[in-house]
């Protein structure tokens, strides 16, 4: 099964549906707008199932995607390789209640948008600062500007201003 735009939640735990495929970047609009270039695609295997009364989708993400170095301005393959432990919601208490342990998706009439999904996932993933792997060598090896000593301002003792105070009178 390929990757579809979006899935019925039910059905795809029941069913235990898997999704291996990939995914062409062009297919991915908020994406592209951040890459080098479109071309390319995204690896994805995903597994559908209930875990311990939610549906769970698991799997992983990946792929070389073309970004364009923030330092040098060419564009460099950054290879991407993203775990996924979803749990697809139905409400706001249960995405609340798993918060803690899993990465809980809220799912509206027992839809996912399973591409939308995937590509928020990416788009999470993506460096800040995208630099090629000379660049990342080059500002590896300088070395680390000393950080000024912050000195902690002197403030006077207020009981030394008060004993002031008080001698002064
Ligand atoms: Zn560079």
């Amino acid at each position: 099964m390929g990757i579809p735009a979006r899935i019925r939640v039910s059905s795809a735990a029941a069913q235990a549906e898997r999704y291996d495929g990939d995914l062409p970047l062009k297919s991915l609009p908020r994406l592209v707008e951040l890459l080098a270039d479109a071309g390319g695609a995204l690896r994805v295997s995903l597994q559908a199932q209930s875990r311990e009364g939610h549906v769970a989708l698991q799997g992983s993400l990946g792929g070389a995607l073309p970004l364009a170095c923030k330092r040098c301005g060419k564009s460099y393959d950054w290879p991407l390789q993203a775990e996924v432990d979803w749990r697809l919601v139905a409400d706001e208490a249960s995405e609340r209640a798993l918060m803690q342990d899993f990465e809980p998706l809220l799912v509206e009439d027992d839809e996912l948008q399973l591409r939308e999904a995937i590509e928020d996932e990416v788009l999470l993933c993506l460096p800040m600062l995208p630099r090629c792997e000379s660049c990342e060598n080059i500002v590896a090896a300088q070395p680390v500007a000393a950080a000024p000593v912050e000195e902690e301002p002197r403030r006077e003792n207020p009981f030394a201003a008060l004993k002031k105070q008080l001698k002064s009178d």
